[in-house]
């Protein structure tokens, strides 16, 4: 789950990472009182979940109350890269000496913590990945030793940040990595951590990704309204417990085992059509969960066929075929099905939908076949 600057900012605080006053506003009104405590100057920041607002105009400078109108009126509203800015976060604006970078990912293959740090802050680390990569410090940390305060004052040192810096960024990477461990983060970014003009070191932006696997262990994190999404069928799938990815095309598709599902999308582009999601219904689907998750399908306006492709294993195929029986007559769809049902109990399951079968409602013996026909009911150009 990504978090927004302003909630990333909020995460930091707990573990002591500094940052700027400030506060959300939804309103322009909101923007200036939030400006007026804050104290000026400010920075007007679009709250979206993506980067490079800066460029985009989601960020502004403001002297006045006057200038926040102006830029909170231009901003909320403003499309960033396909994100509409709903919500603003207003801080007392920095004057920066210093625009460094540093973050905490996970190293996955060397089963490591990656620590980046560099001195080439503020513009988009991947350009400077690519470009110029002896300019990032990279640092592994073994999870079981975790940092320490004087690894991380080596690490300031080999990165090169500006000597009067240095004790004081080694003390916000040290808390830098509390966050993002204790924090249960898969990132934990600051882009750029600067060096202000009076010597202060602290975060002037917050990109976290909190890992969900560890959602048990953090009631609080209700609180970040989930993994938010602007997707109406996302929602609609969240609300009903499915494993639901919405996309662009129009072959609606319904598989069990997140495998399965995978390869079934890759199954209808291979034959030229495009899917209109990723859903995984798991092991045992019962009627309810078929119902649900036609249900979500079928409230996607873009869907023109939908393939139901179900590989029998400790779900049965018999107990698949009576859900989506039973589902037919609870929903009614607007799009034609097509069926591939394979594996246990799949010639029961294909006896108890013999009756069932119409235009409406098709059974192929293969996966291959099933996408074919799929595609090509949904108007796609097949192969
Ligand atoms: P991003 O473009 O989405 O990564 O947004 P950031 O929060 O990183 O801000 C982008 C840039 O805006 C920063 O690199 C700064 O140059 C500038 N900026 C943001 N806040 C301030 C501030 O308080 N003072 C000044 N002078 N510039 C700021
Ligand atoms: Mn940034």
């Amino acid at each position: 789950m990504d978090l927004y600057e302003y909630q990333g900012k909020q995460y930091f605080h707990r573990f002591g990472i500094p940052t700027s006053p400030g506060g959300v506003a939804d309103t322009v009104e909101e923007a200036v009182v939030q400006a007026d405590q804050a104290g000026y100057p400010v920075v007007v920041k679009a709250q979206v979940k993506v980067g490079g607002r800066g460029k985009a105009g989601g960020i502004k400078l403001a002297k006045d109350p006057a200038e926040v109108r102006q830029h909170a009126g231009a901003i909320l509203g403003l499309d960033i890269k396909g994100h509409v800015v709903k919500r603003l976060w207003i801080e007392h604006a920095s004057d920066i000496a210093r625009e460094y970078y540093a973050s905490f990912t996970l190293d996955r293959p060397n089963k490591l913590h990656l620590g980046m740090l560099s001195t080439a802050g503020g513009v988009d680390i991947e350009e400077v990945a690519a470009t110029n990569p002896e300019a990032i410090a990279r640092l592994h940390i073994d999870p079981v030793e975790g940092l320490s305060q004087e690894t991380a004052r080596r690490w300031v040192d080999e990165a090169g940040l500006d000597e009067e810096a240095r004790d004081e960024a080694a003390t916000v990477l040290v808390r830098l990595y509390h966050c993002f461990v204790e924090g249960d983060c898969d990132l934990a970014e600051i882009n750029p951590l600067i060096f202000t003009t009076d010597g202060r070191v602290h975060a002037l932006d917050a990109k976290v990704t909190l890992d969900e696997n560890a959602a048990y262990r953090h009631p609080e994190w209700e609180a970040l309204g989930g993994s938010d999404t602007d997707d109406e069928r996302e929602k609609m799938a969240k609300a009903r417990g499915l494993n639901y990815i919405g996309l662009s095309g129009s072959v609606g598709i319904i598989a069990n085992g997140a495998g399965l599902a995978m390869s079934t999308l890759d199954v209808v582009t291979q034959v030229g059509g495009s899917a209109a999601n990723f859903l995984d219904i798991g092991g045992g689907a019962n009627a309810a969960v078929m119902a649900a998750a036609l249900e979500v399908i079928n409230s996607d306006p873009a869907v023109r066929s939908i393939f139901v492709n179900i590989f029998g294993g400790i779900t049965r195929v018999d107990e698949v075929a009576k859900g989506i029986i039973e589902a037919l007559t609870h929903v009614e769809i607007r799009s034609p099905i097509v069926l591939r049902l394979d594996g246990t109990n799949s010639v029961e399951g294909r006896e108890l939908l013999a009756p069932h079968l119409s235009d409406r409602l098709l059974a192929e013996s293969t996966m291959l076949d099933g996408a074919r026909r799929a595609v090509a009911l949904a108007g796609q150009a097949g192969q």
